[in-house]
């Protein structure tokens, strides 16, 4: 099929944290909303080029909208990606924003040497992934928040969670333990667009690399 410049593009965006850091790098990948998103309660949006669309979403729902094609490019945490799980989708580029970590966490000093361990998280998947590598037998309990409360209230030996300063942690008498995973912020792909639209597609990709490139302080 040939490449029309009808053609839309749909870019799906993280709401929250991340729009915040996305946004500059997409006005320097020159790609700029039309109306100012974080002060609006629409959805999609148009931007300064005709043929690009702006929705703004749930990390969550980033990864189903781009497998479904109903987004031809997503914009998500590597949190949400793993959650997802699936592969249908390629995962050009890191944005190196947002970076955290995917780390598990338990109550200062306490000792977690338990057959079965109860683990609270809203990364049931990552979780259950990780500890099914160690060998760890656990009973993994889907929380949608407040996860530190898990341990203070007996609900779970530990939590698997997104720790980034720390200090959430702390102030809630929690230590970090194992390192997961590195977190930060990718770019996603539709593999139908990616064939489709590949003009469009691979031409923001290149300036989204660009302005990545010219944030990092020593190009790195
Ligand atoms: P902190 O107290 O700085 O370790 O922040 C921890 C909390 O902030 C986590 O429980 C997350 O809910 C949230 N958080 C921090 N960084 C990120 C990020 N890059 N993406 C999503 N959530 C984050």
């Amino acid at each position: 099929m040939s490449e029309k410049h009808t053609q839309k593009l749909v870019i799906a965006l993280t709401k929250g944290r991340i729009l915040d850091e996305v946004l500059p790098l997409l006005e320097k990948a020159g790609v700029i909303p039309a109306e100012d998103i974080t002060r609006s309660r629409k959805l999609i949006f148009d931007s300064n080029l005709p043929n690009v669309q702006l929705m703004v979403i749930r990390g969550s729902d980033v990864p189903t909208y781009v497998e479904l094609g109903s987004a031809d490019i997503g914009i998500a945490g590597k949190d949400m990606i793993l959650e997802y799980g699936s592969r249908g989708f390629y995962e050009p580029l890191d944005l190196k924003i947002a970076r955290c970590r995917m780390m598990t966490a338990a109550p200062v000093g306490s000792i977690l040497n338990m057959p079965r361990l109860k683990v609270a998280s809203k990364f049931v998947n990552i979780a259950r992934d990780y500890f099914s590598g160690l060998g760890q037998q656990v009973d993994i309990i889907k929380l949608n928040g407040a996860l530190e409360l898990a341990p203070i209230m007996g609900l779970a030996d530990c939590i698997v969670d997104i720790v980034d300063t720390g200090k959430t942690l702390s102030a809630n008498g929690l230590e970090p333990r194992a390192l997961i995973t590195e977190i930060s912020t990718r770019v996603i792909v539709n593999r139908a667009s990616m064939k489709i639209k590949h003009t469009m597609v691979q031409d923001l990709l290149q300036r989204l690399q660009k302005a990545v490139e010219s944030s990092q302080p020593n190009g790195s």
